[in-house]
């Protein structure tokens, strides 16, 4: 293998090329990403960019690291095709770059509800640097927000926001907060938060257009039922879709996310992918499509080690994820989707720890500002519940156990 060419300049297109090189590759890497600037990281965008604005925080790492990695980064600069059969990748100029191996890396882009009125000024999103910096440039002189979304960037956006003493409102047309990826009992537990810290949180809330100001400004929601949130912020926080259109064009499954096996490789063997965009076999062999650090991270690590030592252990990585929603640290291990029973765990200072099964097996465990639990809990993930009681649900106790029997 002589050249790697990486689509997506993201978080975990960055690792690959790091891992890659970590991994003993000798040849040519070259990434391809459409935004401006050197990779850098997400997860502050929502939180401390918005107090500080400091761009060059968030930098994966500095220009001279791809220099010294003899990294090639072709920025500002979109992939347009794929041609499989001669492994070339084409950019919008039309040049060509040639790869043996191809990988996949272009994450997701915010889906837009269709709802009249999303032109207005004022009405934003996030997901990369630039949408930020517009956010924070309009928060500043914001009085009244109003989010469109209770799942976790909505929420990270509305704890930031009453901390710089905006009033927000959070509208979710679901019954409960971030259902997508937590228990009940946690989404209950985040609204009364919320709630304490002066969001106003209206669930089974569907937002119906987008109101105006005689400027054509946002001034606000109008929901269902035909009430009027009066906003001077508008920010539409409703999921993502992944970025699949180069992978589909070029023939290869895609299906909420390019398809890949437990190699995270595609239906061509030339081509992996990774991160948002993959869809990878989870633990009951479905496809699972995560929108995390971690699952980009490990993605992009188990390629760079199956391509350099050609190893077929699959992938199979502890999920985990965080959010950070003003003091409130959320972390969960391994996934909370699908369990059949939940086990809640109070604690003597702070908010009770949730334990989920899944047909008698530990499935994901969701702790608040509890950072030791969620570590003993990621070697707990597919314990047999008799393990936990055995030690009278002592997460550390548990876990040590687990980890004295996985050695000998
Ligand atoms: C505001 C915010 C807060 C978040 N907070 C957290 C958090 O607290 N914890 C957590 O675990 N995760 C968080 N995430 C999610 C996390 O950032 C993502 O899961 C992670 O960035 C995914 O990495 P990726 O490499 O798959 O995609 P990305 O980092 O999105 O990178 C994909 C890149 O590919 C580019 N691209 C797409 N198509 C093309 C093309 N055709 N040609 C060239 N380039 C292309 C995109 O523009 C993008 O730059 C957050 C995300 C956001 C937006």
């Amino acid at each position: 293998m002589q050249r790697v060419v990486i689509v997506g300049t993201g978080q975990g297109g960055q690792q690959a090329a790091v891992s890659l090189r970590q991994e003993g590759f000798a040849g040519e890497i070259l990434m391809i990403g459409d935004e401006a600037g050197l990779p850098y990281q997400r997860p502050p965008l929502s939180k401390a960019y918005m107090a500080s604005g400091d761009a060059d925080a968030l930098l994966l790492k500095p220009a001279a690291f791809y220099e010294r990695l003899l990294i090639t980064l072709l920025g500002r600069t979109r992939a347009t095709r794929i041609d499989r059969a001669a492994q070339e990748v084409e950019t919008e100029d039309k040049t060509r770059h040639g790869y043996d191996h191809l990988i996949l890396a272009t994450g997701a882009h915010n889906f837009r509800p269709p709802l009249p009125g999303l032109e207005a000024a004022g009405v934003m999103e996030l997901r990369t640097l630039a949408d930020a910096e517009r956010i924070r440039q309009r928060l500043g002189r914001s009085r009244h927000a109003v989010v469109v979304g209770g799942g976790f960037i909505g929420l990270e956006f509305a704890a930031m926001a009453r901390a710089a003493n905006v009033a927000v409102t959070v509208i979710e047309a679901g019954p409960r907060l971030m259902a997508r990826a937590v228990s009940p009992r946690m989404s209950d537990l985040f609204l009364t938060l919320h709630r304490a810290m002066g969001t106003a949180v209206l669930l089974d809330t569907m937002a119906a257009a987008v109101m105006t100001d005689a400027s054509g400004a946002a001034a606000g929601v109008i929901v269902a039922d035909g009430s009027e949130i009066a906003g001077d912020l508008v920010l539409i926080a409703t999921g993502v879709r992944p970025n699949v259109e180069l992978a589909a064009e070029a023939g290869l499954a895609c299906r909420n996310g390019i398809l890949v096996d437990g190699s995270l490789q595609t239906d061509d063997p030339a081509i992996s992918a990774l991160g948002d965009v993959a869809a990878f076999p989870g633990p009951s062999g479905h496809p699972v499509r995560l929108e995390s650090v971690q699952a980009a991270v490990d993605h992009a690590r188990h390629i760079a080690r199956r391509l350099m030592t050609s190893t077929t252990t699959p992938y199979s990585a502890v999920p985990w994820f965080w959010s950070d929603q003003g003091p409130y640290k959320l972390q969960i291990a391994g996934l909370a989707t699908d369990a059949d029973d939940c086990i809640l765990l109070p604690q003597a200072s702070g908010e009770p720890v949730v334990l989920l099964f899944r047909e008698g097996r530990l499935a994901a465990v969701e702790t608040i500002n509890a950072p030791g639990l969620h570590m003993a809990a990621r070697h707990l993930i597919a314990a047999p519940a008799s393990v936990l009681e055995a030690h009278d649900y002592d997460l550390r106790q548990a876990a040590k156990a687990v980890r004295a029997e996985a050695i000998h």
